[in-house]
């Protein structure tokens, strides 16, 4: 890619105009190296994260007020662990656990799939948090396949009975560009017939297969636009995109309240050198305390 056009950071919902097929195209420009430059991550792993945060972002549409989507892969290899989530209203962040000792060993790697990097141990958890009164969900798959969306296609299919099929791709270079398109196949209905339903499905993936990540990634596609390039034979209705944001639920206020909430002795035991530290994994930022802002008295 050439251009210099900011990617914008947008969820697009659509349906195709027969109604056994519907989809959401997440592009992220800013949003995604915001999160993905946040550390020094080798490539394989600012691919995979990346994939993350755009999976992250899809689901995020998904969820009613107050609700929390979070995916994990953990595992015993070169990456312990992946976390992402996304909220309501499309905040969404994340970080990858790599030790520095390891960066070599990734980049080394001759065919980085997400089990090579995670261990062959690794799994894939989705966790929904509705909210305050409601059930928390868990599904648990095994690292399959040879990516990230593969891995996904089988999580919704095996723990949700789902048929989905997942493309995401990441720019190969900074400023970062993550995208990614999801298309589900709708329940069948009385006034259709499965034949028809089963159709619908076979077209939009054989179409959606067609997608290269230079057109997922191209800032000056926007996403109706590659829709209408996509399925204009059979037609496709677009709806509003709904905006994409980092964001991190850590606050100096929080954290406070947090250590505050600690016995004074445990946040005595947590100042070093004049000043108690906090690290968000998320933001890679520490917020530091001193003693009498701990409401300890200085000795
Ligand atoms: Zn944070």
């Amino acid at each position: 890619m050439t251009t210099t056009a900011p990617i914008e950071n947008l969820l697009t919902p659509f349906m195709l105009e027969t109604g056994h097929v519907r989809g959401r195209i997440v592009r992220m420009g800013a949003v995604a190296h915001t999160i993905l430059a946040r550390y020094d991550y080798p490539p394989p792993v600012v691919k995979l994260l990346g994939e993350l945060v755009v999976m992250a972002a899809m689901l995020s549409s998904s969820l009613k007020q107050e609700g929390v989507f979070t995916i994990q892969i953990r595992g015993r290899g070169l990456i312990p662990l992946i976390v992402v989530d996304a909220v309501y209203g499309g905040a969404v962040r994340g970080y990858a656990e790599v030790s520095a000792e390891y960066a070599d060993a990734i980049n080394a790697l001759p065919n980085p799939t997400p089990r090579a990097m995670v261990g062959a141990d690794g799994y894939l958890a989705i966790t929904l948090d509705a909210g305050a009164d409601m059930q928390r969900y868990q599904g648990i798959v095994a690292l399959e396949g040879d990516s990230i969306a593969d891995a996904l296609t089988h999580y919704f299919t095996l723990s949700q009975q789902l048929d989905v099929q997942v493309h995401l791709a990441v720019s190969d270079t900074a400023p970062w560009f993550a995208a990614g398109v999801m298309i589900e196949r709708m329940p069948e209905t009385s006034a259709t017939t499965s034949e028809e339903n089963h159709e619908a499905w076979r077209y939009a993936q054989a179409i959606t297969g067609t997608i290269k990540a230079d057109e997922l990634l191209d800032p000056l596609l926007d996403a109706p636009a590659l829709l209408y390039r996509l399925f204009h034979e059979e037609g496709v209705r677009v709806y509003p995109a709904h905006p994409l944001s980092v964001g991190c639920r850590c606050s100096r206020e929080r954290i406070e309240a947090m250590l505050m909430s600690m016995s004074a002795i445990d946040r005595a035991d947590m100042v070093v050198d004049g000043a108690a530290s906090v690290h968000c994994q998320f933001c890679n930022k520490a917020e530091l305390f001193t003693p009498s802002e701990l409401g300890l008295s200085v000795s």
